[in-house]
């Protein structure tokens, strides 16, 4: 029978834990979310972001701005955050609106309250397999960990991911390697794409594109783990992943459904990281 790979249990089994670290805190941990702009999407995931901080006794403010908030004016904003020595952990929610184009506004967030681990200093750890302080990105670290709850050794697998973002692809492909994978990275001038899905023993897609990977791209012996990063919406509020979930599920070994799989994921990676954040701020004030 082919393993469905739900984020709940993972979830629920950490959730006792992030509350007990919390309380051996000072404070608890405060989270500030920018988010800019009116996409009903965006909304839905800092709605979210929200409720799972406060389950666990954190704090998260939404500071809403309208949709001609300007990139200097977003950089006056994350200074003072960065000041204010009892916000822990801060994100700008995205996608953003045009003017912020080309905006580096990733490298203007402390390393130390990059909750989504995309400044640089955070990123260079990975290359450079440095362990310690510093917060990694939530998707790639979502990805691992529910790999790791279902037992899916990935050392000396061979493992495609498709899609070179540099908040899911490019991190987890390094993050991966570092485990000992041996990682194909495919993107959208990739030629045949199924070649690598199918030479592949775990299939990573991140691509945003509803049912793009149906079952031509893999194996039909059952032996193939499948995880959908991606999000599309579709009518009447729902998501759906980049895999055909229906009509592959019977082929796999496992796969990850879309709601329910890698999504929650990200939500609690992004809840560690504010806890991890807090306690490195807490034990600088110490030393
Ligand atoms: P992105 O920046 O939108 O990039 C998409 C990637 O897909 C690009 O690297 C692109 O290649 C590649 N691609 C597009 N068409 C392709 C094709 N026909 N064949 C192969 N590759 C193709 O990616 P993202 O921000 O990582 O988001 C990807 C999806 O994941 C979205 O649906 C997003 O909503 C979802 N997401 C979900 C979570 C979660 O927690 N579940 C977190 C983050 C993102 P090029 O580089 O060549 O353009």
């Amino acid at each position: 029978m082919t393993q469905i790979l739900y984020s709940k249990p993972i979830v629920d089994s950490e959730l006792g834990e992030l509350k007990d670290a919390i309380k051996t805190l000072k404070n608890a941990p405060k989270l500030k979310v920018i988010l800019i702009g009116n996409n009903p999407s965006s909304k839905i995931y800092v709605k979210r972001k929200k409720e799972f901080c406060e389950s666990i006794g954190a704090i998260c403010e939404i500071i809403q701005k309208n949709d001609d908030f300007q990139p200097l004016e977003l950089e006056s904003l994350l200074c003072n955050i960065n000041k204010d020595d009892e916000i822990n952990g801060c994100l700008v929610q995205l996608p953003l609106p045009p003017q912020f184009d080309g905006f580096n506004f990733q490298e203007l967030i402390s390393p130390l309250k990059d909750v989504d681990g995309f400044h640089k200093d955070n990123i260079f750890s990975i290359y450079k397999k440095s362990s310690g302080d510093f917060l990694l990105p939530c998707t790639p670290l979502g990805i691992i960990k529910l790999l790791q709850h279902y037992n899916i050794n990935v050392s000396g697998k061979n493992i495609t991911i498709i899609g070179r973002s540099l908040i899911v692809g490019k991190p987890l492909s390094m993050m991966l390697t570092n485990l000992d994978a041996t990682v194909t990275l495919c993107h959208s001038r990739t030629r045949d794409l199924a070649n690598f899905t199918k030479a592949a023993d775990i299939i990573i897609s991140a691509v945003g594109s509803p049912n793009f990977l149906t079952c031509d791209y893999f194996k039909d012996d059952k032996s193939q783990v499948l995880i959908d990063v991606g999000i599309s919406s579709l009518k009447q509020n729902k998501i759906t992943g980049d895999i055909d979930f229906n009509g592959v599920k019977n082929q796999v070994a496992s796969i990850t459904p879309v709601p329910g799989g890698v999504g929650p994921m990200t939500i609690l990676s992004l809840a560690k990281n504010l806890v991890k954040s807090a306690y490195i701020q807490e034990n600088l004030k110490k030393a």
